[in-house]
């Protein structure tokens, strides 16, 4: 099945975590990290996270320079990027910022009818999978939307299943100049862990920017 090229884009602390051990937003881009995001963001067909950074982060997801929303509008491009929740149970909460015209909640079969009337009031749902959203399923009916670059917001949890799954081509990381600490704090890749069949990454290029590095990875595959 076709899918779109899949990036995931993350900001780490020196020590690995994405967000403090209590789950909490903590800036670790500084301002040209933010800009290069939104760049990201504004190149992309379609920008993606998991309901765990939802409620934790309540991220808008859009692209915030109007220099660069125009720059899409120029293109004949929609306005914003798709938004794009995984969300198997429909948890995504009424009136969170992800919400609204342009965004798309994916749900697997077992997600409450009352919750998703609700939720069809503010967004499109698109249902793949029985218990968990499917995310080959997903990335495959986005392809077939015209979605042929899709950005990958986090957090942790989606990270792991989508390269457990082989679906991801490159990882871009920002590494911050600070220290997170904590064994259960969230990092890039969380999930169960890989046993031995570690997919292996090609570095693109690293770049130093503000206090920290910027990272591009190629994933290489499980060997
Ligand atoms: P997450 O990865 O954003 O979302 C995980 C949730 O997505 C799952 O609990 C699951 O809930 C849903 N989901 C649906 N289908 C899935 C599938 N096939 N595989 C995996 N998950 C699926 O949440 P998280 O791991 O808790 O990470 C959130 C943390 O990451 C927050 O602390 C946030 O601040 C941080 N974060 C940091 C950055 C950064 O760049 N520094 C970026 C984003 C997030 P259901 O089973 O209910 O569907």
């Amino acid at each position: 099945m076709h899918r779109p090229n899949i990036i995931i884009n993350s900001a780490m602390s020196a020590d690995g975590k994405i967000s403090s051990v209590e789950r909490r937003q903590v800036r670790i881009s500084g301002r040209e990290d933010l800009a290069r995001v939104d760049r990201l963001r504004a190149e992309s067909d379609a920008v993606m996270v998991g309901v765990g950074t939802v409620l934790a982060d309540d991220p808008g997801l859009r692209v915030k320079s109007s220099h660069l929303v125009q720059e899409r509008t120029r293109k004949g491009w929609q306005q914003q990027p798709l938004r794009v929740v995984a969300d198997s149970s429909a948890r995504t909460p009424p009136g969170a910022k992800v919400l609204g015209e342009g965004c798309l909640v994916a749900v697997s079969a077992c997600a409450p009818a009352e919750r998703l009337a609700r939720l069809r009031e503010e967004c499109e749902i698109i249902r793949c999978g029985q218990e968990r959203v499917d995310l080959r399923e997903l990335t495959g009916a986005l392809y077939e939307r015209g979605i042929r670059r899709l950005m990958v917001e986090g957090g942790g949890s989606l990270n792991w299943s989508l390269l457990q799954e082989g679906l991801v081509d490159e990882i871009y990381v920002y590494i911050g100049a600070l220290l997170l600490g904590g064994k259960d704090a969230p990092t890039l890749v969380d999930g169960s862990g890989f046993r031995g069949d570690y997919p292996g990454l090609k570095l693109i290029s690293s770049e130093p920017m503000d206090e920290g590095v910027l990272l591009r990875w190629r994933v290489a595959g499980i060997p």
